[in-house]
């Protein structure tokens, strides 16, 4: 007995291959514990198709075909999605590359991309009849859990790191939700939990892949930007933490390709810190499954830190081999600067953020972009959301004056403005 939701068909466990109905408040595969992924009918895709033909700068919602469906009456949005493609006018120049785009999520309604996966996932729980939910958060999925879920009125329980900017964890509370600090040595003790969570004692998660449902918003990354640019770009960097926002935009992408809208699909290129970067180990190594590697509290990049990987990365090292794409590791001192290079191009990202931009710069500098390719850096977070990192890279202002027309024409004069 199963019920379709849309042109969504059912969850299929990446394990086992079982089949479990879409309106089954699961987390992980019931038989074997494995992911769930949502399988789709593509002839009721394609009979949609015709949204990518413009981009409709709008939320998430506008691609809803695409999703399992949810009531009108459930959904939860705050305007999430429909976020900018700027291209750059300075760095990609400089170093030779004219098509390089920067999607610029810091616009979005909690100020990090988390906000599309949120307000699907919310609403989608709402629309299956759960009644209560818990999430883990570095800090930016927390916010977003706690804005959606305070807007649906759903009630839930926000467990945030401990090494989560003091922003980061006033926002949590800013909306409202009961929020614990989580304390840990390691990300493994963290899905040992979740997983104990869900099996033990009942609880919905709404951790990205222990929660099927919030990565399929994540494909309107290849949605959006396909439909701006006219064409799926040669390179997609993404920062990667648990990689929600990685598998998400390449499963859009594939979906694209599958429908016909386009022939081709980009180079995956998921970008963590150095100090962490199990997804680079095992991706250079040939390795199938990925291990724990690092530590979480040695990188700025705080968003990022995870130095776990959930049931051995395989969708990640798959997404990243399939498309013929690179894990890459990026340095504290690579991320400043490329913070400071993305500052000049309007656009105030935090240090997770701006890892892709960094890694971008490795990889041209190592050969491997090409002149005539065409390049999308996500920028997932604002700068707002870690205030000690902008104010050890960005100085205080060097003058002051009095409010006085003549100290105002010596500042001008000195600036050879005047
Ligand atoms: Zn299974």
């Amino acid at each position: 007995m199963s019920s379709t939701k849309g042109n969504a068909l059912c969850f299929r466990c990446d394990s086992c291959g079982a089949e479990i109905d879409l309106r089954e408040p699961v987390n992980l595969c019931p038989r074997c514990g494995g992911l769930l992924e949502v399988q789709y009918d593509l002839n009721g895709l394609k009979r949609s198709a015709h949204l990518f033909r413009e981009y409709v700068r709008g939320p998430i919602w506008y691609y809803r075909d695409f999703f399992p469906k949810v009531s009108d009456q459930n959904i939860v949005s705050l305007g999430e999605g429909g976020t900018p493609l700027v291209k750059s006018k300075y760095l990609g120049p400089t170093l030779g590359i004219e098509n390089l785009y920067f999607k610029n999520d810091t616009l979005m309604p909690t100020g990090s991309f988390k906000d599309r996966g949120y307000s699907l996932a919310v609403s989608y729980a709402m629309d299956i009849g759960v009644k209560r939910g818990i999430t883990y958060s570095s800090g930016n999925a927390g916010a977003s859990f706690a804005a959606y879920s305070a807007r649906a009125g759903f009630p839930g329980v926000v467990m945030v790191e401990y090494q989560a900017s003091p922003m980061k964890k006033t926002m949590i509370m800013l909306y409202g939700a009961n929020t614990a600090v989580l304390d840990f040595d390691n990300f493994a003790q963290i899905e040992t939990m979740l997983d104990k969570a869900v099996t033990d004692l009942g609880c919905y998660v709404f951790v990205n892949f222990i929660n099927p449902i919030r990565h399929e918003a994540m494909k309107t990354y290849a949605y959006e930007i396909f439909s701006e640019l006219g064409r799926v770009p040669d390179f997609s960097f993404h920062p990667m933490g648990t990689g929600g926002g990685v598998w998400g935009t390449w499963k859009g992408y594939n979906e694209l390709a599958a429908m016909g809208v386009t022939d081709k699909v980009p180079h995956m290129v998921p970008v963590q810190p150095e100090a962490v970067c199990w997804l680079k180990r095992a991706v250079d190594s040939g390795a199938e499954v990925a291990e724990m590697y690092g530590d979480s509290t040695r990188t700025i990049a705080q968003s990022i830190s995870g130095n776990s990987p959930l049931q051995g990365g395989r969708r990640l090292i798959r997404a990243v081999r399939e498309s013929g794409g690179a894990a890459m590791a990026v340095s504290d001192d690579e991320i400043l600067a490329a913070m400071v290079d993305l500052g000049h191009e309007g656009i105030g990202a935090e240090p997770s953020s701006a890892s892709t931009v960094a890694a971008f710069k490795q990889a041209v500098k190592a050969g491997k972009i090409s002149s005539f390719d065409t390049v999308v850096c996500v920028i997932t977070g604002t700068a707002f959301k870690q205030p000690s990192v902008v104010e050890h890279i960005a100085a205080l202002p060097k003058y002051t004056i009095r409010a006085d027309v003549d100290q105002l024409k010596g500042l001008l004069v000195r600036l050879k403005l005047l």
